[in-house]
């Protein structure tokens, strides 16, 4: 997009996340004060999440009011995103080199909206948010890693298929300034998959994450222990992700609260080293004072000890909150509702 058309559309975005756009063409919500702005001749509206679709509406009326060429679209509206241009619906860094997936997973709107895996031109950016970037063929995936070369601190936020892994892909990620990459464990059938990428590729906890998908139809907060603790056991950091329908409804508190306890970082590698070696180390919370009192995370499966254990990680992670939510490396990934709110249902744009 030419810089003199880009200045005549403001783009806005019915919530703001870490990826959101923050320059001056951007906003979040309602039209605040100053409305018209001199030479605007359209304004997009993008709306993300299927719940915030009603917002959305709302917004495009609103908006209407002080322009004439309103437009309201997004992933929430099906939009099987076309193209994409860096900065416009996501933050400059964010890059989408592909789009659409060869599978369809049955909480996952990406192949359905746009379909099976197609390239994209390859932009500049260092976090890669591909529905599923090791489904496209060879060659674009050495391109998009050529790219990444001239790239610092490079993150592979979208997620890293773990069934699709070779040693050639881990080659490729080592040679990179890497600052961390996820797998997903959505279905427990991937274990030996994430088992086998996470030795291929030896790298530190720190810097492999493992999205879990939990709270869906089913699943119990037990069960969803277990494979949060499995992966951490394989050698990555959880974090839980909880699920939403396409109401959005929410879980009940109890999930909420689990879902907080496994999205951070620090807090995880605490209460598992504590159950280890029956105390914490040199990790974030005696640094800070949290004193344990003397009980662990439980054994997978070992429900009876799942009570006290959660309790009192849940009392580490209000202290947590109240210290404010800027310490934890990752921490900037989780929010109030528990687990993160990463659309698993495609991410954000209009098209991006
Ligand atoms: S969850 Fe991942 S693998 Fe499954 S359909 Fe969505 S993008 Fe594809």
């Amino acid at each position: 997009m030419k810089a003199e058309s880009r200045q005549s559309r403001l783009r806005v975005f019915a919530r703001r996340t870490r990826m959101t756009p923050d320059d001056d063409c951007s906003f979040i919500g309602m039209p605040g004060f100053g409305h018209p702005l001199p030479g605007i001749r359209m304004v997009e509206i993008s709306v993300t999440f299927t719940w915030d679709k009603a917002y959305g509406e709302r917004l495009l009326q609103e908006w209407q009011q002080f322009y004439p060429d309103v437009r309201l679209g997004g992933p929430a509206y099906d939009d099987p995103g076309d193209s994409f241009h860096p900065g416009r619906f996501l933050k400059q860094g964010y890059v989408i080199t592909s789009r659409g997936c060869c599978r369809s997973c049955w909480f996952c709107m990406a192949a359905r909206r746009e379909g099976p895996i197609r390239t994209l031109p390859i932009a500049e950016g260092s976090d890669i948010l591909d529905n599923n970037l090791l489904a496209c063929p060879r060659r674009h995936i050495e391109e998009v890693f050529g790219m990444l070369r001239s790239q610092r601190m490079v993150r592979f936020s979208g997620g890293l298929d773990c069934r699709l892994f070779r040693p050639w892909h881990a080659e490729a990620i080592r040679s990179l300034s890497l600052r961390n990459l996820w797998f997903a464990y959505d279905d427990p059938s991937c274990q030996k998959d994430l088992e086998r990428a996470v030795v291929m590729l030896g790298l530190s906890r720190e810097k492999m994450g493992c999205y879990v998908l939990a709270g869906y139809p089913g699943d119990t907060i037990e069960k969803a222990e277990i494979r949060v603790r499995r992966i951490y056991e394989i050698g990555c950091m959880p974090f839980a992700m909880l699920y939403r329908d396409e109401a959005g409804s929410r879980l009940d508190l109890a999930w909420r609260r689990w879902g907080r306890q496994w999205c951070r970082p620090a807090l995880i590698k605490y209460a598992m080293k504590k159950e280890n070696y029956g105390e914490a180390g040199e990790g974030e919370g005696s640094e800070r004072g949290i004193i344990p009192d003397g009980r662990g995370i439980p054994a997978a499966g070992d429900t009876a000890r799942a009570v006290p254990a959660l309790r009192l990680v849940g009392r580490v992670s209000a202290i947590q909150e109240t210290e404010g939510r800027h310490h934890a490396a990752l921490r900037e990934e989780g929010n109030e509702s528990g687990g993160d709110e990463r659309p698993i249902d495609g991410v954000q744009g209009f098209p991006r």
